[in-house]
């Protein structure tokens, strides 16, 4: 048999990508830049259907027409540099499918290229790192729709199963928007991650508890609405002691300067490009960028002060409390994403579906979680949902969690515990919720200075004051 697909780059995605397409009954033909690699995956499972080749050329050959042909490298340069070398190669109609963490508008700009040649570009987020990439991904494809068509039996294969079965993989519109909406679930994956670290922070230095205790706290948060791969994992790590010899948490031992890869930056550049409020991933972003700044965070406290006094709370309520504060924060941060995703298929003309998006969030990939499920459910009662926030079982999670949040946040800023997540998410929910905002009086200076104009609430029409004027 021919190979009924193939893969580029045998690095660790690219060569789990190519063992989980074999295991569903696929013949797989790899390729690598650099031979070895090659090679060393054939070594290590010589039992499985791979058909390794040596050149570019001899990789397309071996492929069945049309050919699919997924490229599993770094993102950028080397992306165009393999399209450049697979190109004469290949027929119009064949599928060439971008699986690597690339920045939505170089696959818009691919697509449009490769499409004047009448080659298919799909270019597809995969989340899950490599386990997830052995075992099954959450996949979110974009690109021509006949050619995601010809890739969809494969991938419904290679996706992972939520509980009730669906693939983790649907269409998700032409050109970037696959990527773009992977560039938004790991923008999510940021919130997430941070808001999980501040209610950690919270628990840790003003509720005084220790790492085995926030462990079984996060252990237990996991089995109700919280429910989700990064509270698991968490409430493992809290678990994990020094591999080096001591028996001290590891945790305490690995260095506080948080990295990133730009996903997250480039959600909140996206943001303020389309004019989206996206302050939860922003800060997520900003908190990785002040955590790098070690040096000068430890000099800085020795010499500013902390809050003084002491603050009282009962410990299991702010237990309790921090657990809803995460949860409203989380919504908070999930309704800003849903915003930029209906902002950019508006802007972009991508017909983006909400609740399809949530549901292959489900498995597979980094944010899984149960509540996922609230949100396939919110845009299925209502496709045209504004926000979240409006849908009833959101509306009743505010209702219900939002003064908790209001004390947290309170007794957090006087125990001096940073908490941009949890700031911007009430402040989101505080500004959404609000009627009349201060930019009023912000239209107002924008006037006085500048003559910028502005409208009024009781007329129509554009106005000019005459600030200069004497009264
Ligand atoms: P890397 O991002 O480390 O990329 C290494 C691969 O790219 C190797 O196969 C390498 O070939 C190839 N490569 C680099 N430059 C060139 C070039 N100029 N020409 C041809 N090939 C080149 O590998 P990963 O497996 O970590 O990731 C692959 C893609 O998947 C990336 O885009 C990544 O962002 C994305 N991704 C990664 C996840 C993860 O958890 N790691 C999760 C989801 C997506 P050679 O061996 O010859 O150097």
């Amino acid at each position: 048999d021919k190979p009924q697909i193939g893969v580029v780059g045998m690095a660790v995605m690219g060569k789990n990508l190519a063992l989980n397409i074999e295991s569903r009954g696929y013949t797989v033909a790899i390729y690598n830049r650099t031979g070895s690699k090659t090679e060393k995956v054939v070594s290590d499972h010589p039992e499985k259907h791979l058909v390794p080749s040596y050149t570019i050329e001899d990789f397309v050959n071996s492929l069945e027409k049309p050919r699919r042909i997924m490229m599993m490298v770094k993102a950028g340069k080397a992306t165009d540099a393999v399209i450049a070398e697979l190109l004469p190669h290949l027929d119009k109609g064949d599928v060439l499918i971008d699986g690597g963490n690339t920045f939505f508008e170089d696959t818009m700009r691919r697509n449009a290229e490769l499409d004047n040649s009448g080659i298919n570009f799909i270019g597809t987020g995969v989340s899950g790192g490599e386990l997830g990439a052995l075992e099954g991904p959450s996949m979110m494809p974009g690109g021509q729709k006949e050619a995601y068509d010809l890739v969809a039996p494969i991938f419904e294969k290679m996706a992972a199963k939520a509980e009730d079965g669906t693939p983790c993989v649907t269409y998700i519109g032409p050109n970037g928007a696959g990527h773009y909406v992977k560039m938004i679930h790991n923008g999510i994956e940021y919130g997430d991650e941070e808001l999980i670290d501040e209610s950690y922070n919270l628990l840790r230095n003003m509720v005084g508890l220790s790492v085995d205790e926030i462990a079984d706290i996060f252990a237990d948060w996991n089995k109700g609405e919280l429910d989700s791969y990064l509270i698991d994992i968490t409430a493992d790590i809290l678990t994990r002691k020094d591999d080096l010899g001591s028996d001290k948490p590891i945790v305490d031992l690995i260095m506080d300067k948080g990295g990133n890869k730009g996903t997250g930056k480039w959600s909140s550049q996206n943001a303020l490009a389309l004019g989206v409020p996206q302050s939860l991933i922003t800060e997520s972003v900003y908190a990785r960028y002040i955590s790098v700044l070690k040096d000068e965070r430890v000099a800085a406290s020795k010499v500013l002060p902390k809050p003084e006094g002491k603050i009282e709370f009962d410990k299991d309520a702010v237990i309790e409390k921090i657990r809803q504060a995460l949860y409203f924060s989380k919504i908070m941060s999930y309704a800003q994403g849903f915003e930029q995703m209906k902002v950019a298929s508006k802007h972009y003309d991508w017909n983006l579906q909400f609740g399809e998006i949530a549901k292959i969030w489900r498995a597979g990939c980094i944010i899984r979680a149960q509540f996922l499920q609230n949100i396939t459910d919110a845009f299925d009662k209502k496709p045209d949902l504004d926000n979240l926030l409006l849908d009833d079982y959101f509306k009743d999670i505010a209702k219900k969690y939002q003064e908790s949040i209001r004390d947290i946040v309170g007794l957090g800023v006087k125990a001096g515990v940073p908490m941009p997540g949890f700031t911007s998410a009430i402040s989101y929910y505080d500004s959404y919720r609000s009627a009349v905002l201060p930019a009023n009086l912000l239209q107002a200076q924008r006037d006085y200075f500048g003559a910028h104009t502005y409208e009024r609430v009781d007329r129509e029409g554009t106005f000019h004051y005459s600030w200069y004027k004497e009264q």
